[in-house]
């Protein structure tokens, strides 16, 4: 049995530190140090000490006393300070290459995305690209005297240890060690899969201020987020953190069987929910493309705008998605019995009339559909997301070990 580690002084802090950032994230108002203390559990004294530190660091900063009743002292709020800290998440998609820069106050300092089909690139090819967009990035970020907490890159496929990927089958990528590009060890990289990272995007106040908008999720909420495009991914996130999986490729909704003698999948299997409900598949079923045709991202304007003028082709590959999509989301929360269901990509581009459409079929399908009642919505962050969440993994590094970037003195 190994030997349980004792936690010292520094660890408390570390913890305690980390807690502290976390519930200035989440909270939709700025807080005083007695409101951080007595929410946390923390003596006022140690919350002084905390807070000092992270106020000489530049990672918070005192707003206008308020009186928070009509006796007693004014309190201070504290609230992130705005233009010291942030994180980089990039990323490699089908559908384009970028990067977004977050400030841990939640604004976006500089964002970049160069949309183009991005099927059967060279990985050298595509690192290269990111590599030339990333450098006057990071000259910009320093003179601006911002210090970045991580960097995080976003893949569409299967990830391990944080940088390997394993495969990217519409990329027709398998097993890179991702360490050796120049822009990830520069930036000292994790990568994650892509739809786990645009399910991070959706947690509110996960590692940057909590945005002010009108979102029925809380921060230690529990859904389903699944990613759309050319595949389909998904991730499982439950009271507020991401469910991996033993392996850390828990969420593949897109490759649900939803038809054991349907087509043949890049996975290798038949039938797979992506080869119905994916870009590709329906910009083909459409009658837009063939082959590589189909794949250009120019076809996903002209999709839309074929189904909503009644074109008969688009209407029946949309309808057949639909299904398709409502027999994989069933099984997901028979399965796993999440009632929140963010569904992101392509398919948040088709309005709420069909939001509402397919949240009616998913609600007809589950086994507890007398008791449960499935919520399917279109998420907040629908720019990027995979790539807005992997700036906020890459912040992340700071709440999950502040004294590793604080200077005492
Ligand atoms: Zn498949």
């Amino acid at each position: 049995m190994p030997a349980a580690r004792r936690i010292g002084q520094d660890d408390l802090r570390n913890h305690n530190m980390s807690v502290v950032l976390s519930t200035v994230a989440r909270s939709r108002t700025p807080m005083s140090r007695a409101a951080l203390a007595k929410s946390i559990g923390l003596t006022k004294a140690t919350m002084s000490l905390l807070t000092d530190i992270l106020l000489k660091n530049g990672v918070l900063r005192e707003l206008a006393p308020v009186s928070e009743s009509s006796y007693g002292r004014p309190a201070t709020p504290l609230a992130f300070e705005s233009g010291r800290w942030a994180g980089i998440g990039m990323q490699i998609n089908t559908d384009g290459v970028g990067y977004l820069a977050l400030d841990i106050s939640g604004g976006v300092v500089l964002s970049d995305w160069h949309e183009r089909t991005m099927v059967n690139v060279n990985p050298a090819t595509a690192f290269a690209e990111l590599d030339d967009m990333m450098r006057p990035v990071e000259r910009e970020l320093a003179e601006r005297g911002y210090r970045v907490a991580g960097s995080s890159l976003a893949l569409p496929g299967l990830v391990t240890n944080g940088d390997r990927l394993l495969v990217a089958r519409n990329f027709g990528w398998h097993d890179i060690d991702l360490n050796r590009y120049p822009v990830f060890s520069r930036l000292s990289a994790t990568a994650d899969n892509e739809a786990t990272l645009a399910a991070i995007a959706q947690i509110p106040g996960y590692a940057s201020q909590r945005a002010d908008r009108d979102w029925p999720l809380g921060p230690l909420d529990s859904f389903v987020y699944v990613s759309t495009d050319i595949g389909i991914g998904g991730a499982y996130v439950r009271e507020g953190q991401i469910v991996r999986g033993d392996h850390g490729f828990a969420g593949e909704i897109g490759h649900i069987c939803v038809d054991l003698r349907g087509t043949l999948c890049r996975c290798g299997r038949h039938g797979c929910l992506e080869t119905i409900a994916g870009r590709r598949a329906l910009a083909v079923a459409a009658g837009l493309g063939d082959g590589d045709a189909a794949v250009r991202t120019e076809l996903l304007p002209d999709l839309y705008a074929a189904w909503r003028g009644g074109d008969t082709k688009a209407a029946l590959a949309v309808e057949n998605a639909l299904s398709a999509l409502a027999a994989a989301l069933a099984s997901t929360v028979n399965m796993i019995d999440m009632e929140n269901i963010v569904l992101g990509g392509l398919w948040s581009g088709f309005g709420d009339g069909l939001r509402a459409d397919l949240e009616r079929r998913v609600q007809a399908q589950i086994l507890a559909r007398d008791a449960a009642r499935v919520r399917l919505m279109f998420p907040p962050v629908t720019e990027h997301p995979a790539m807005h969440g992997a700036a906020v993994m890459g912040l992340r590094r700071l709440f999950d070990n502040p004294m590793g970037f604080m200077s005492v003195d």
